[in-house]
């Protein structure tokens, strides 16, 4: 039995409720509402009333709009066009190259997604153009290399292979890392531009072995598709790039942006644009598999793409035009609020709700539609009675795609309530677009998660009465970014999960930020049935009442001393196998030096953390056993201030590992233990100081950050000490 007794609604009571309430039906419903209207960032405040008005109507009365104001981009224009000296025909075009030469178009690109008959919403009449968020207008002619996916490494071994990168435009894949970063490595070499197209070599099998047809047909990529997405440096500040650190309340002072927004031109096109393009490179420069495997170049072998890196010969240029108006304009969150009878434990879920086009039925509105049937559910449990023990804040992000804006600016704004109060930050971005779980947690959270995909049914058994727990692979991310957890996580300190269900390289296309991640391919291919919307609802929720109606809260401190051990042996290997930064010395001599510290005070974590997790579940044994008779009140009180010093400590152990002063050339990330890889973006870093300060071979910071850490978790050992 759940203590203090939950009033009205046992949790076993709620449990119930939160697991019949969640319906396809509605989710199907819900689906159609949102990918049926205006989407794009501060655009989209009609969807953002509906959404609070439903989220009344459920019972959820205190819910609000919280406004901020954000400099941002709108498209106004864009051209891509091959262009070829002295051609006799089609003299369209002249470019002073300094020859007095006359070019004329060999390609232009369409630069549009194809409207579709089949499909619904790629014929809305608020299409959105084909854009990069953030990106630098401008207009330039040049040569352009192919860098294959513009990681660091790959621009690395371009220049260690004298391709000459200065001055040319970078023809990128999509894949492998956040596409901003691609272009923040192009512009930091010299390069002029950037095009950035979807190869269907890494759409998995479906593709690969072009059998399939294409959408709508089949489950391969539609080849006019196309990713839009934002190009901020998000591994150096989310939010809007104007305020980072503060919230962008009107008439807020803004700083410059140029560490945080590209300053080169961008766009995205899609295959058949890159086509003419690649192919016009056959010839030309080394051959992308001439590098090593990871480069093997990609599925356009046989559309006669051979993927020679160029440069473009001397007869061919790339005319790239970006035009990109910007403002500063309004983004709405929807905030409701459930108070709970303590006010100072809150648990915040959150979804974004602004899409890249008119569709969005994957992303991020298989979140949204999943999270209006939580919100119902929470609705009913209020209506059977439910009081919540710990206070329930729901968000409903606008301009998450632009760069984490609304979840960004929000925690700016309540940091120092959120810091005082907050348990755990629940976030589904992409609800759903496959059948295969996954998840990214912060370690507090594992067991909770864990325990939680065990209660809920799988749509898809193959035996009967598996649990989403049963078919999943059990593998847990570490936080890196790329939605709305990001503040929570590396600004405020609040341990995080992002889950959702997503598919494989068996399962249809995902055409993810394309007009075709529509309602119709989602009804047809991502989730027919609209089942696994249902079941992320039924996992969120119920991973949600865990951490509201558990007397003792559900975090693990054993899991997070567990996990540090496991980061800090991949440093080590890291710096082993770093000669530059290892120098002449041994294996022996780093370990006893600049990790003996860290690796004793991580064992005293640990052994503090089994001791006092311990503890935590014997106070939660205590209170399992009959309630204390009424005539006891003074051992309930006992009970009572233990159970809420425990949880204070929980509560406060992940804000251990913030430092002030933030990590070294981004400031805004406070975290010392989780952050975007700086070269990734999406993906982790763990121990991110260290582990660039070792990148890049530098000792005496290595020192320092293992100092800083050390510290650090001295410091959390001792806070969970009496
Ligand atoms: N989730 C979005 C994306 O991957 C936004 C990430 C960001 O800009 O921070 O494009
Ligand atoms: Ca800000
Ligand atoms: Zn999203
Ligand atoms: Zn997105």
């Amino acid at each position: 039995k759940a203590w203090p007794q939950t009033d009205g609604l046992t949790y076993e009571g709620l449990q119930d409720i939160l697991t019949s309430t969640p319906n396809a039906t509605k989710a199907r419903e819900w689906s159609k509402y949102y990918t049926a209207g205006p989407h794009l960032a501060g655009k989209n405040l009609s969807q953002a009333i509906w959404t609070k008005e439903k989220w009344q109507e459920f019972g959820i009365s205190n819910s609000l709009i919280v406004d901020y104001d954000i400099y941002v981009n709108y498209p106004k224009g864009h051209r891509l066009a091959l262009l070829e000296k002295d051609k006799k025909t089609k003299r369209e075009e002249s470019v002073d190259t300094g020859s007095k030469a006359s070019w004329s178009v060999q390609y232009e690109a369409g630069l549009e997604e194809d409207v579709l008959d089949e499909d619904s919403s790629s014929g809305l009449s608020d299409r959105i153009p084909t854009f990069h968020g953030y990106s630098a207008s401008g207009n330039v002619t040049a040569p352009y290399v192919f860098v294959n996916y513009g990681t660091y490494k790959d621009y690395e071994e371009l220049l260690a292979a004298n391709v000459s990168l200065a001055g040319k435009i970078a023809l990128i894949k999509y894949g492998g890392i956040f596409r901003g970063l691609k272009i923040k490595r192009a512009q930091e070499l010299g390069m002029v531009g950037a095009v950035i197209y979807s190869d269907p070599g890494d759409d998995g099998e479906v593709t690969k072995h072009n059998g399939n047809s294409t959408y709508p047909k089949g489950p391969a990529r539609e080849p006019s598709s196309v990713q839009r997405g934002s190009v901020e440096f998000l591994s150096i500040a989310p939010g809007d790039p104007t305020t980072p650190g503060y919230p962008s309340k009107p008439g807020a002072p803004r700083k410059p942006v140029d560490t945080i927004l590209p300053k080169i031109p961008s766009i995205p096109i899609s295959y058949v644009d890159a086509l003419p393009l690649l192919k016009a490179l056959n010839g030309h420069g080394p051959k992308a598999s001439s590098f090593n495997k990871y480069w093997q170049g990609g599925g356009l072998d046989y559309k006669g793409v051979d993927y020679n890196i160029g440069p473009s010969p001397d007869n061919l240029l790339l005319n790239l035009v970006n035009e990109q108006e910007y403002v500063i304009t309004p983004m709405w969150n929807v905030i409701g609020i459930i108070n709970g009878s303590l006010a100072d434990e809150v648990v915040v879920l959150g979804n974004h709700r602004d899409a890249w086009i008119a569709g969005g039925a994957g992303d991020p509105n298989s979140g949204s539609a999943a999270f209006n049937e939580v919100i119902r559910g929470f609705g009913e449990a209020l209506k059977a009675g439910w009081k919540p023990l710990r206070t329930i804040v729901l968000a409903s992000w606008d301009g998450e795609e632009y760069g984490l804006i609304g979840s960004t600016e929000w925690v700016e704004e309540y940091i120092p309530w959120l810091s005082a109060s907050t348990v755990a930050y629940l976030n589904v971005d992409v609800g759903t677009t496959g059948p295969h779980f996954r998840a990214a947690a912060a370690p507090l959270l594992n067991k909770a998660l864990i325990e939680t995909v065990g209660l809920v049914l799988s749509p898809n058994q193959t035996v009967t009465n598996q649990t989403v727990g049963d078919v999943w692979d059990g593998h847990i991310s570490t936080m890196g970014s790329g939605s709305d957890f990001t503040a929570f996580q590396d600004f405020a300190g609040i341990p995080c999960v992002d889950m959702g269900f997503s598919g494989g390289p068996d399962t249809a296309v995902y055409h993810y930020h394309s007009n075709y991640d529509s309602f119709d391919w989602m009804d047809k291919y991502g989730d027919p049935g609209f089942h696994y919307h249902a079941t992320i609802a039924q996992v969120w929720g119920l991973l949600a009442a865990k951490l509201v109606e558990t007397p003792v809260i559900q975090l693990n401190a054993t899991e997070y001393a567990k996990g540090l051990a496991g980061y800090l042996e991949s440093v080590k290997s890291k710096a082993l196998a770093t000669p530059g930064f290892m120098g002449a010395e041994d294996e022996d001599w780093t370990k006893k030096s600049l990790f003996y510290g860290l690796t004793k005070s991580i064992d005293r974590l640990h052994n503090v953390s089994v001791s006092f997790d311990a503890k935590a579940q014997a106070l939660t044994d205590e209170i399992a056993k009959d309630p204390i008779p009424w005539w006891k009140w003074w051992q309930k009180v006992r009970l009572y201030y233990a159970v809420r010093r425990v949880n204070a400590k929980y509560k406060f152990l992940e804000r251990q590992f913030l430092y002030a002063p933030g990590l070294d050339g981004r400031s805004w990330f406070k975290h010392v233990v989780f952050a975007p890889g700086i070269w990734t973006g999406y993906a982790g870093a763990t121990f991110p100081g260290l582990v660039e300060s070792i990148e890049n071979e530098d000792r005496g910071n290595a020192f320092r950050w293992a100092g800083i850490i050390t510290g650090l978790v001295e410091k959390a050992a001792s806070s969970l000490e009496d």
